[in-house]
């Protein structure tokens, strides 16, 4: 199989594929073996810079279909790797394991860049909201540094990936149906992650990719839709249309199934209010802090838009300072942590579903 191996500043694949003590192009019983010994580089448009390529040509001990291959390599996985760009920082995982489906491990990556990020970012978002031009040098500083953060979390999730023997789940990111672009890392760059990785995983004879490009191996995607929004405890998804189902609910009751001393609402199981939240109002962009008496005043004088507007923010789930709160069962984590969880939940079922087959 001839390969192209891109060539990186720092931690460099090529270098490990050449000097791998098992099977790199130097060691006893190579499966490595140069193709021509030539760099190639290449660029699309003249503004570019070069990348630079290894050329090698890599030889496989066993000759599989992609459906045995990919069975091969499931049916020996100990766990899954669900990974999300997440709101607050920009990558969170967790490990989960494949049959008892207990965390493992969880956390974010490349947390050495977030603070970083963080910053430059807010200062892009200071100079955009006073309807000033962002400076040349901070976008490509900005740019600079997520292509870093990137890097270095492809090359921690490798890391995950051998100490754990899991296969990477990552969010399909064709999924249009996923709120506002909130996140650290847009889509478009987001995407780079997954080629590092299919590039090395590809390369460590754990992934193959067919003519269509769906991946065969130890990495999968699965949809993302809802996967910030639902309890990992009692698995309500607490999207709109919950909400909303609640609201018409407490509407036909005249609103008489909220109990504001106890801090609840009936629905067919109780559901914890907040005691205190943030309505938002649109037209005069402007957030003011409520409480469960305010919404109580807001239900005697009958004015229904203000009504929902306020209940609509004292159902949970709520997510304050990053932790999702559960009104349901009341179960509390990080929110990161709670899609990338749910990601990785989606990947066991669609792992477990492959192997049956
Ligand atoms: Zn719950």
């Amino acid at each position: 199989m001839p390969l192209l191996l891109p060539l990186h500043f720092g931690k460099s694949y090529a270098r490990r594929y050449l000097f791998n003590k098992q099977w790199g192009l130097f060691s006893k019983s190579p499966k490595i073996f140069l193709n021509n010994a030539r760099i190639k580089r290449e660029k699309i448009n003249p503004g570019d810079p070069w990348r630079y390529y290894f050329d090698v040509s890599i030889s496989g001990e066993k000759i599989f279909g992609f459906k045995d291959f990919a069975n091969d390599i499931l049916t020996k996985a100990q766990c899954v790797i669900g990974i999300d760009r997440g709101e607050a920082k920009p990558i969170a995982y967790t490990v989960l394991g494949l049959h008892n489906k207990e965390a493992l491990e969880k956390g974010f990556l490349a947390g050495d860049y977030i603070e970083k990020l963080k910053n430059y970012d807010a200062l892009r978002r200071d100079y955009q909201s006073r309807g000033r031009i962002v400076p040349k040098y901070l976008k490509s500083k900005i740019t600079r540094l997520q292509k870093t953060l990137l890097e270095t979390a492809a090359s921690e999730i490798l890391t995950l990936i051998a100490k754990y023997k899991g296969v990477v789940i990552l969010e399909n990111l064709n999924d249009k149906f996923r709120g506002s672009e909130k996140s650290l890392i847009p889509k478009k760059t987001y995407k780079k992650v997954e080629k590092l990785l299919t590039d090395s995983l590809q390369l460590a004879g754990l992934l193959r990719t067919d003519n269509k490009g769906s991946y065969w191996g130890a990495l999968k995607t699965v949809f993302p839709a809802g996967t910030s929004q639902t309890c990992l405890k009692c698995e309500q998804l607490w999207n709109k249309d919950f909400k909303e189902e609640i609201i018409s609910y407490s509407k036909n009751k005249d609103y008489q199934n909220i109990d504001y001393t106890d801090k609840t609402l009936n629905f067919y199981k109780k559901i914890y209010l907040n005691e205190t939240y943030t309505v938002f109002y649109r037209e005069r962009k402007y957030n003011e802090k409520k409480n469960l008496e305010d919404l109580q005043d807001i239900i005697r004088e009958k004015e229904d838009a203000e009504i929902i507007r306020y209940l609509k923010m004292a159902i949970g789930p709520r997510i304050a300072q990053d932790t999702f709160i559960c009104g349901l069962c009341g179960f509390k984590e990080n929110a990161d942590i709670v899609g990338a969880t749910n990601i990785a939940k989606r990947g066991v079922n669609l792992i477990q579903k492959i192997i049956q087959r």
